[in-house]
């Protein structure tokens, strides 16, 4: 690592009467761009039906473009009906007449390959990802590809072993599933969804969000390379339109669904009384509880990580820092000191901490909320930063003095937002994190052991963390209860979604 000198003076972002750290000269770091020579980003690409690609059927496409720069990336076919209709026609068939009748040691050995090519081209699609998607490179090349990479893998060794998941002696697969993703883990959610269903003997019609079309399209370019029996997957790229469409098609035997609670709600409603099975994994509002006894270093990693991770753009996000009283001053100082510290800017930097917000309209939702937390009395601090002049992007924020009844308090921000509330009893802090109608994640900083465990009894979220943040393994269930969905993905529980026992 080499290290340049660059006057503060120059940066920019001091706001709210927050001065720069330090009046002298600063030490950064030099650029260190990783090479995006390693992807080669056609002009054009298809949808993925029957494996092969091909254009939508009324010839539609719509843009994909580098949210750091605003630069076009490439034109994406845009599906319609006729596309869904073709696209779940070729998912029965070779449901039917392939990936059903397979024996599962069968279906293991093209996970598996699946896998492997996930790691040998990883680097081309931590690249790829971080275009599209505007996350930074350390992220999608730690985290996103190796995790689907992983999911592959162990997915593949459960494939012939399903009789003994305890989910009864011969579970049946349930036929084509129909999935809509997002746009915050764009090729994770897609082998999160896809894993499961094929170990299980399902094949798969998949609908990328609108604005990180591209990895998907690359994975499914791994299927071809995999030799996946044609029809076994299907990518089709599209607008919210074609998400409906696909979750409504009589032709689909299961829907799982990652996204907004709104939308979560909507295809509820659609496919009521329809006998499809359905999963669904929605928005959040997390605690991160810190308590007095919590060496203080480590949550504030652990509360950087829980907030500022992917941009915010989690949704399991400890958006909500409650932090007792008596150390309230010293951890939110603590947080600030580190938070100076963290790098926004080019994604593909590989010193980039924050990258860019994944969209227009996103960008337009955070700077809504924040300026509510403004209007309601809470408030804001940013560390010095140079926002970049092309591009979408938003300051790691914190928010002090917050009420629950406030917006940022209550609504899913998703961005690189943190409200901080304190409390002084444990009651108070279980009370205070179960207020709120999602119930996805929590996380407890604390030295006690029994203090952890008294917390996650009462803590209403479908994972809690405990001296730690954001942490996700293959084998472990994931989901949550009341507004942020049902249903588990990962583990036995996530296979038991995709089989009728
Ligand atoms: P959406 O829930 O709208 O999008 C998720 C996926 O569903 C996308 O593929 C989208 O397609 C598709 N979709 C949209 N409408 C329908 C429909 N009626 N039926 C079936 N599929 C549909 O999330 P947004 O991207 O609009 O984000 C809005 C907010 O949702 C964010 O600000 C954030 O708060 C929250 N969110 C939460 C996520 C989570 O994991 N909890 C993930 C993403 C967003 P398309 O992209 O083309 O619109």
């Amino acid at each position: 690592m080499s290290a340049r000198k660059v006057p503060v003076a120059g940066q920019q972002g001091q706001r709210d009467g927050v001065a720069a750290r330090a009046a002298g000269p600063a030490w950064d770091y030099a650029p260190a761009p990783e090479s995006r020579d390693i992807v080669t980003i056609a002009a054009e690409y298809g949808l993925f039906t029957d494996g092969e690609f091909g254009p939508a059927a009324d010839g539609r496409q719509f843009p994909t473009i580098n949210p750091a720069t605003e630069e076009p990336l490439a034109r994406v076919a845009l599906a319609g009906q006729a596309d869904v209709d073709r696209a779940v026609a070729a998912a029965r068939a070779a449901y039917q007449r392939v990936w059903g009748p397979m024996p599962g040691a069968e279906r293991a050995k093209y996970l598996y390959r699946i896998a492997r090519i996930l790691q040998e081209r990883a680097r081309e699609f931590a690249v790829l990802e971080s275009l599209d998607n505007g996350k930074p490179i350390r992220e999608s090349r730690d985290v996103d590809v190796p995790l689907a990479a992983a999911h592959f893998f162990y997915h593949a060794g459960w494939a012939d072993k399903l009789e003994y998941a305890g989910l009864g002696q011969a579970p049946r697969p349930l036929g084509v599933a129909g999935q809509v993703i997002p746009w915050n883990f764009p090729l994770l959610m897609a082998a999160w969804k896809l894993a499961p269903a094929l170990a299980a003997g399902n094949t798969c019609v998949l609908k990328p969000a609108e604005t990180t079309p591209l990895t998907a399209l690359l994975l499914a370019e791994v299927c071809q390379q995999a030799g996946l029996p044609p029809g076994v997957v299907n990518v089709l790229t599209g607008a919210g339109q074609a998400g409906a469409a696909l979750v409504s098609h009589p032709g689909v035997d299961k829907v799982a669904f990652t996204g907004s609670t709104e939308v979560g709600k909507e295809i509820s409603r659609a496919i009521a009384g329809t006998g499809k099975r359905l999963t669904l994994e929605l928005g959040g509002k997390a605690a991160n509880v810190v308590f007095d006894d919590a060496p203080v270093e480590q949550a504030v990693e652990g509360i950087v990580n829980g907030i500022f991770f992917n941009q915010g753009h989690v949704c399991c996000a400890g958006s909500r820092l409650l932090v007792q009283e008596s150390v309230a001053d010293i951890v939110v100082d603590r947080l600030k000191d580190r938070l100076a510290t963290l790098r926004l800017g080019d994604p593909l930097d590989k010193n980039t901490d924050i990258g860019a917000i994944n969209s227009r309209e996103q960008l337009d939702k955070i700077s809504e909320l924040t300026a509510a937390g403004d209007a309601e009395g809470a408030q804001r601090w940013s560390p010095p930063c140079r926002l970049p002049e092309k591009g979408y992007w938003f300051p790691p924020t914190v928010f002090t003095g917050v009420s629950q009844s406030y917006r940022i308090a209550r609504e899913e921000i998703f961005g690189p937002v943190l409200s901080v509330l304190t409390f002084r009893t444990p009651e108070e802090a279980v009370a205070k994190a179960n207020n709120t109608p999602y119930g996805l994640s929590a996380g407890v900083w604390t030295e006690k052991g029994s203090r952890i465990l008294w917390m996650a009894q009462r803590l209403r979220a479908g994972v809690v963390w405990a001296n730690t943040y954001n942490r996700f393994d293959p084998a472990s269930p994931f989901g949550g209860y009341r507004e942020s969905g049902f249903g588990r993905e990962g583990g036995r529980h996530g296979l038991a979604a995709y089989l009728d026992a």
